[in-house]
């Protein structure tokens, strides 16, 4: 089946040219889709303009807002095929694919019921002036997304987009993006009108630089890692179109000598090994209060030596890498530590019969690392959790916001005041205390400070990001 979404057809890429879909369970190619030329781009760039001036660019806000929640029933409905389709293209396990499709429709049934909740305002001026300040859609809107939350990535940034009227052009991962053509399938079915969402697949260096530098996008996002993000941004910074950027992060969980070690110990295991450690707000760093540094890193150890690793139907704690490519750059980071000499405090285990060439990590737990070592200090983007000890709170919050990076943040404590003092000056997006939801809700604002990137989505603020206003002065006399 084509897997390019421009106008409302399915259809191959212009020169024809496909790009192999391998299983990260053992690295074989299972399908193939379509590789989108720069000729795709264009025409997905001139159906959102079409679509803008036409039936999609006249329909009120509650009329967007039925056919996402229309959508959001779909999702439910297909719930089950649409996670197993999701769960074959990362290796998630099954049990995780199904939370994410929940997210998905979570997203749309969220934004659909806001798309005619967002109202303008009025300005007291002059007499005889009527001002309104009202909210317009940026427009053609371009959404560049990973591959680690494919379909939660898709609803993330579209639910949004199409809320506040925008068209869209999606370009996501070569490496996942199965789930999203599915996705696409069901938002016609629900009613969208054609070119309003426009898909092409292919190369994030053809595709997506094509569309990042298009004249005729006017606002564009991206998820993905803080190299690409800077060519973004320098694309769409040429057009003068503003951009939203979600780069990833090194994110300390924090633990205080007062700690509820029960209850800290297996979320701080999860919010590593999760998705096997490739969540852009996956708890990476573990910082530990000295006086309770060996106690707490025991249980740490015990519970991270429990973890498995398997495919998707053994349906275990995490599944394997997404690629060959990542497989290597997580491996890597672990070989290093090793070889410098980081204590290897624990590991996770392979479950048996899984595929000797599946890309299958067990995760590694290191303690204590150096702060400046390469461990502490680059996104991994694998399981492996580099756990150091500080002294006090100053001495915590100098660590944790030593990082170039500030996704999120994790405070485990039961002191009030602490938790306040935390909360104020860490230097990140969002911050838990003694939870961690890895990004959280729909319903929570999410994105970076300093190389996390910067604008915000989720929550009622994403719908500001993802809409521009108008100033309309009226002299009635
Ligand atoms: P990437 O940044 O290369 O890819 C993300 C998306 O950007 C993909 O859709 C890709 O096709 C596209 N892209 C790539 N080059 C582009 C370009 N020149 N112009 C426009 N779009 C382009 O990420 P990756 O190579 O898949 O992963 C590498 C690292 O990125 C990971 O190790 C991790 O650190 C980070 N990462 C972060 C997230 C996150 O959620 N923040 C997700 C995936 C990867």
């Amino acid at each position: 089946m084509a897997t390019l979404l421009i106008n409302g057809q399915w259809r191959a890429a212009s020169d024809g040219q496909t790009i192999p879909v391998l299983d990260p369970c053992d690295g074989k190619p299972f399908t193939t889709i379509d590789r989108g030329t720069a000729a795709d781009i264009d025409a997905a760039v001139k159906s959102a303009q079409a679509a803008l001036d036409g039936d999609w660019g006249r329909m009120t806000a509650t009329e967007r807002g039925r056919i996402l929640m229309k959508f959001g029933e779909l999702i439910v409905k297909n719930a089950e095929a649409i996670a197993k389709i999701e769960a074959q293209d990362t290796g998630k396990p099954m049990t995780v694919a199904r939370n994410d499709i929940v997210a998905v429709a979570r997203y749309f049934e969220f934004y659909g019921s806001a798309a005619d909740k967002i109202h303008g305002e009025q300005i007291p001026y002059l007499n005889g002036y009527n001002v309104q300040v009202v909210r317009v859609p940026h427009g053609v809107t371009a959404h560049i997304i990973p591959w680690n939350y494919p379909a939660q990535m898709f609803g993330r940034t579209l639910a949004p987009a199409l809320a506040m009227g925008n068209a869209c052009v999606l370009k996501p991962s070569e490496d996942a993006c199965l789930s999203g053509i599915k996705l696409a399938e069901l938002l016609m079915e629900a009613g969208l009108p054609a070119g309003a969402l426009n898909v092409v697949t292919g190369y994030g260096h053809e595709a997506g630089a094509a569309l990042t530098a298009h004249p005729g996008i006017n606002f564009a996002t991206f998820t993905g890692s803080p190299e690409v993000g800077v060519m973004v941004q320098e694309a769409t910074a040429k057009n003068a179109v503003p951009c939203v950027l979600e780069l990833g992060g090194k994110s300390p969980q924090i633990v205080f000598n007062d700690v509820d070690v029960d209850k800290a110990v297996p979320i701080i295991v999860k919010a590593i090994t999760q998705n096997a450690g490739q969540t852009c707000s996956a708890g990476s760093r573990l910082l530990v209060q000295e006086d309770i540094y060996d106690s707490f890193m025991q249980r740490v150890a015990e519970a991270f030596a429990k973890v498995k690793v398997g495919t998707p139907e053994m349906d275990l704690d995490c599944g394997p890498i997404v690629n060959k490519k990542q497989f290597e750059r997580v491996n890597g980071f672990i070989d290093h530590a090793i070889a410098t000499g980081v204590p290897l405090l624990a590991r996770g285990s392979l479950a048996d019969g899984v595929a000797k060439d599946g890309y299958f990590v067990a995760p590694a737990l290191f303690g204590a690392v150096p702060r400046d070592h390469k461990l502490a200090c680059q996104e991994v983007f694998g399981p492996v959790l580099a756990a150091m000890p500080f002294k006090d709170e100053e001495d915590a919050i100098r660590l944790a916001n030593s990082s170039e990076f500030g996704l999120v943040s994790g405070v485990w404590t039961e002191n009030g005041g602490r938790q306040q003092r935390m909360a104020a000056r860490l230097q990140t997006g969002q911050v838990f205390i003694n939870c961690y939801g890895a990004g959280g809700g729909v319903e929570l604002p999410f994105g970076g400070m300093k190389r996390s990137g910067h604008g915000r989505e989720k929550g009622f603020l994403a719908l500001e990001e993802f809409s521009t206003t108008k100033t309309v002065v009226l002299h009635h006399g």
